[in-house]
């Protein structure tokens, strides 16, 4: 199983790396993928975080593929928003029929600009209410996305008018994560106080990300919605992560039985296989526009291409009832069952918190040296693992193999125990 030959290359290229100091970055070349696996000249790696969460189906799906053939023979590169086409009306009545039932979706690019026009939709909302709320605030430990905000702030023309008066950094992550200990009472408590100071929108994840996969206690979601409904503040969820399929579900929030006023999605809505994003508005707050101009706008808000492709992605995540997100179930209980095995025999893994097939195992004593060595192991040994900070992520694509996810997982509690034999443990841990 161990091969010590990393082939990893000191790359010279003129693109900058996010996150990362710029110096001496080396990194595998990819130029090829199919299934769970992604390909260098020598390598075969099990993709085993779905890219960034994002390839839930699996790479180089045909039935995927073919949509992009379909959409070239239609010879459109391009057309304004202003222009309608099939594929991306089709898109958000599907989209609406899942989750609202009755409200409207504004495509983005990604993630990132899904949230900021959910942020400013909620502003704008209570604005155009004749409310003075403006306040948007966020969980601590939590992640929305790595641009930065609000890019029409800088835009010196008059579309910048209403925005500079009310897409302020009004926005906080400041709202207590809860945990489990106390069923997230204390959270609560925290929250319902903020809720009553100026605040018009919270923005939640359906199911935490990057921040570590800090789950909710049971109910605690249908107790901060009441608590929402209560201050008449709007929930924004932020499935960009969390949704097609990860956690068992289509979207996280389902699972809990809250209705978010605004969804945002990106990710998987495509499988990762082109860019795009969707912020899906309720028809509470969608009917405030129809008598008020949307003061935003993407030059490739619902771009015929990826729509195109989510919906071919559409079609795979429902097809047979579900089959695909069912079968995560399965899959949950192995990855639940062998990474639970794995955290509790090794010291320096101090939890393993998982929904679905979003998991991270949280290393003990935020250790570059260890968290850097358990990487190399991982990726000499073909697996690749994302880490963000001291969290190793566990995320496959759903339809991950039962026998790969297996021995990927065997191989994992091999690694670790390498790291503990060979006392890189004990040499990093003080
Ligand atoms: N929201 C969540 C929960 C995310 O995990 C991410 C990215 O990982 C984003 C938003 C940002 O998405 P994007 O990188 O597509 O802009």
């Amino acid at each position: 199983m161990m091969n010590n030959t990393m082939n990893i290359i000191r790359r010279v290229s003129n693109t900058f790396i996010p996150w990362v100091k710029q110096n001496n970055i080396k990194q595998l070349n990819i130029n090829k993928a199919s299934n769970v696996f992604i390909y260098n000249d020598k390598r075969k790696i099990v993709d085993f975080t779905s890219g960034a969460m994002a390839v839930n189906l699996g790479h180089n799906n045909s039935y995927i593929l073919d949509g992009f053939n379909n959409h070239i023979k239609t010879g459109i590169s391009y057309v304004p928003s202003n222009f309608s086409t099939y594929e991306r009306d089709k898109l958000s009545s599907r989209i609406i029929e899942h989750t609202h039932k009755k409200g409207k979706v504004f495509f983005t690019n990604a993630g990132a600009d899904a949230n900021e026009c959910a942020i400013f939709t909620a502003q704008e909302y209570f604005n155009l209410s004749g409310s003075k709320k403006s306040r948007v605030i966020s969980f601590n430990k939590s992640f929305h996305g790595g641009s930065t905000i609000g890019a029409s702030l800088i835009s010196g023309d008059k579309r910048l008018e209403n925005k500079d008066k009310f897409y302020k950094l009004s926005l906080e992550p400041i709202m207590e994560n809860p945990n489990m200990e106390d069923k997230g009472k204390a959270s609560l408590k925290q929250i319902e106080k903020l809720l009553q100071n100026d605040v018009c929108a919270i923005i939640i994840e359906g199911s935490s990300g990057s921040a570590g996969c800090i789950l909710y206690p049971k109910d605690y979601l249908k107790k901060l919605e009441k608590l929402c409904n209560k201050y008449n503040v709007l929930i924004i969820c932020d499935e960009v992560m969390s949704g097609w399929g990860r956690t068992g579900s289509l979207f996280a929030y389902q699972k809990h039985d809250i209705n978010p006023d605004i969804i945002t999605t990106a990710k998987g809505i495509t499988s990762g296989y082109s860019p795009l994003g969707a912020v899906i508005i309720n028809e509470k707050v969608s009917d405030i526009f129809n008598d008020n101009p949307l003061m935003y706008g993407l030059t490739y808000s619902g771009h015929i291409l990826p729509c195109t492709i989510a919906n071919r992605c559409f079609d795979l995540y429902t097809n047979n009832y579900y089959e695909i997100i069912r079968n995560t179930y399965e899959k949950t209980d192995i990855i639940e069952k062998m990474c639970n095995n794995i955290f509790l025999k090794y010291p320096f893994i101090k939890d393993f918190r998982n929904n679905g097939m979003l998991g991270c195992f949280e290393i003990d004593n935020y250790n570059n040296k260890l968290l850097e060595r358990i990487c190399f192991e991982l990726l000499n040994n073909n697996i690749y693992c994302l880490r963000i900070r001291n969290n190793i992520f566990i995320a496959p694509p759903l339809i991950i193999d039962n026998e790969i996810l297996i021995d990927t997982l065997d191989k994992i509690d091999m690694i670790f125990e390498k790291i503990l034999n060979i006392g890189i443990y004990n040499e990093y841990y003080r």
